[in-house]
């Protein structure tokens, strides 16, 4: 089994694929690394915050989704890895399988490692995600610019934060998940999204 494939055991093993439409294969193929924001009514309405990864979707459930502000510090629960073109999925889950809900498409685009850049602390992805401690450029429509992903807590209290980093692109006077709620691969609200 590749490597690949034994990350997504857990993400495979929840789901039915004769039943969803949801994406089985990881096929990394861009040039720049991926990274997608994907709105979700499930139970309850949270972002799931994906970072193409070593392969994979490293994957973080955001109950209140991103801010663009500074003083935010986001709580994101790690979730399944998922495949890399999971990014491209919008729309329904059936009800009784896992995750049943609406999927959107919130936000998408590549990124940059932050911390590869620093010459003291040549720091691959991987090696960030093992140490807790990931900092990224986001070149999305609605994210952009640094944002960090700290893990704090141990055993089952792990839990990570998302921050924005202080840059040009913070903005402490938007709430970018009130002002622009749309799909951006779609234009579609939630509604519209269930709908079809
Ligand atoms: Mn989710």
């Amino acid at each position: 089994m590749s490597d690949q494939n034994k990350k997504l055991e857990a993400y495979r093993q929840k789901r039915d694929f004769r039943r969803t439409t949801e994406p089985k294969e990881s096929k990394p193929a861009s040039k720049k690394p991926i990274f997608v924001v994907q709105k979700h009514d499930a139970s309850t309405l949270h972002y799931d915050f994906r970072l193409e990864i070593d392969g994979v979707l490293k994957s973080w459930a955001v109950p209140k989704g991103p801010s663009l502000h500074t003083k935010d510090s986001r709580l994101a629960l790690p979730t399944e890895d998922h495949p890399i073109e999971y990014a491209n999925f919008e729309g329904t889950i059936p009800e009784g399988e896992y995750g049943a809900g609406t999927v959107m498409i919130w936000d998408k685009g590549t990124y940059r490692n932050l911390r590869a850049d620093k010459e003291d602390e040549s720091l691959t992805m991987p090696a960030s995600y093992d140490a807790g401690k990931i900092e990224v450029w986001l070149e999305g429509e609605k994210l952009k610019g640094g944002f960090a992903l700290i893990r704090t807590g141990a055993g089952d209290d792990v839990r990570w934060l998302l921050i924005k980093m202080d840059d040009d692109q913070a903005d402490g006077r938007h709430n970018l998940t009130d002002t622009e709620p749309e799909s951006v691969e779609s234009g579609r609200s939630l509604q519209e999204i269930k709908a079809e």
